[in-house]
């Protein structure tokens, strides 16, 4: 059986990846998606095994020790890792799998399996991207200040992803998205 493709999702804190992501799941058929284990606090509305598995640092540590992640990052003084059974599994059964996961974690991805797909979602401007955070309210002023610090970092390494997309209208950055997504082939004939 043909294994499924690896798409990595990255872009800044507050930038829509989530609503974008949540999208993509409702027009396309049988993806999969790798749900990460992080020692962040759960935001309201989160849900466990949904958006995250969340365990403590020492839980953390300890499978990090075990060799269980795939990867794992240190993003804004919280530790997220992915899961290697859980992605193993998803392609093994010839699914595809979408991550969303930051640019340090894409870049060891790809240096183990050269063949994921790269997408990079990229706010219009640093200042819209504050205002989105604000807006949002889940993080204090000086959260804000550590993600937009990193958001500065991280775009320009939007250089090194196979697709950019600029998420300045949902509509139009989702059907994007699902038209990436949909031109790798496997998902495509599942496509509602
Ligand atoms: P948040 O706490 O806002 O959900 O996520 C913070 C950042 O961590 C985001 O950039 C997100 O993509 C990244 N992230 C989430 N899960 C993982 C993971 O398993 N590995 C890595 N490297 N980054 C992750």
């Amino acid at each position: 059986m043909k294994r499924g493709n690896l798409f990595i999702l990255s872009g800044p804190a507050g930038v829509g990846k989530g609503t974008l992501r949540k999208i993509l799941f409702r027009e396309v058929d049988g993806l999969a998606y790798s749900v990460s284990c992080t020692t962040r606090e759960m935001r309201p509305g989160e849900t466990e095994g949904r958006d995250y598995h969340y365990i403590s640092r020492g839980e953390f540590d300890e499978m990090a020790d075990r060799g269980e992640f795939l990867e794992w990052a240190e993003v804004h003084h919280d530790c997220y890792g992915t899961r290697k059974s859980e992605v193993e599994r998803a392609l093994g059964e010839g699914r595809d799998i979408v991550l969303e996961i930051d640019v340090k974690g894409c870049r060891r991805i790809k240096d183990i399996m050269s063949g994921a797909i790269r997408i990079f979602i990229m706010p219009p401007s640093l200042d819209d991207l504050e205002d989105r955070l604000e807006e949002r309210g889940t993080e204090t002023p000086e959260q804000i200040n550590v993600r937009l610090r990193n958001a500065a970092v991280e775009m320009r390494q939007a250089a090194e992803y196979d697709h950019v997309i600029v998420n300045d209208d949902v509509e139009c950055a989702s059907r994007e998205l699902v038209e990436i997504i949909k031109s790798y082939g496997r998902a495509w004939r599942r496509c509602k």
